[in-house]
């Protein structure tokens, strides 16, 4: 269950390099390259996955464990006070990159409103 064409499979398979913060045999998180936020870091299921429309039963130990391990990986990296989970699904979320990922970003400062409000 991986696609040779994945940025982030190839990631995952230390085929292109990452500034890895955590890996065990379901998930991986790493710096994103172009932080948003002093504190800005992926966490990716390593199976390949392409979006949240194609997960399925199979795929809740990985994608729990995102979500279990974020705090503790927030706080490793600075981010003591909060931070904001994303996952950007398909062409209206603006996923760029398509194997299901979670941002993880973090202040110091409290990070910008989530969404540009509707006038
Ligand atoms: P999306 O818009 O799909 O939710 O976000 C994709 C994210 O992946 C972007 O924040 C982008 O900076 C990050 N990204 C894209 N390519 C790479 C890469 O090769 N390495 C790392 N570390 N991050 C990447
Ligand atoms: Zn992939």
């Amino acid at each position: 269950m991986t696609d040779p064409n994945c940025i982030f499979c190839k990631i995952a398979r230390g085929e292109i390099p990452a500034k890895k913060i955590f890996e065990d045999d379901d998930v991986m998180a790493f710096h994103d390259i172009r932080p948003q936020a002093p504190v800005h870091f992926l966490l990716v299921p390593k199976e390949h996955l392409a979006t949240l429309y194609e997960a399925q039963p199979a795929h809740q130990q990985a994608l729990g464990k995102m979500l279990a391990v974020a705090g503790r990986l927030a706080r490793e990296a600075g981010a003591g006070e909060g931070f904001r989970t994303i996952i950007n699904t398909g062409r209206v979320g603006h996923q760029e990159v398509y194997h299901v990922h979670m941002h993880v970003l973090g202040g110091p400062e409290p990070l910008g409103p989530m969404l540009q409000r509707r006038k």
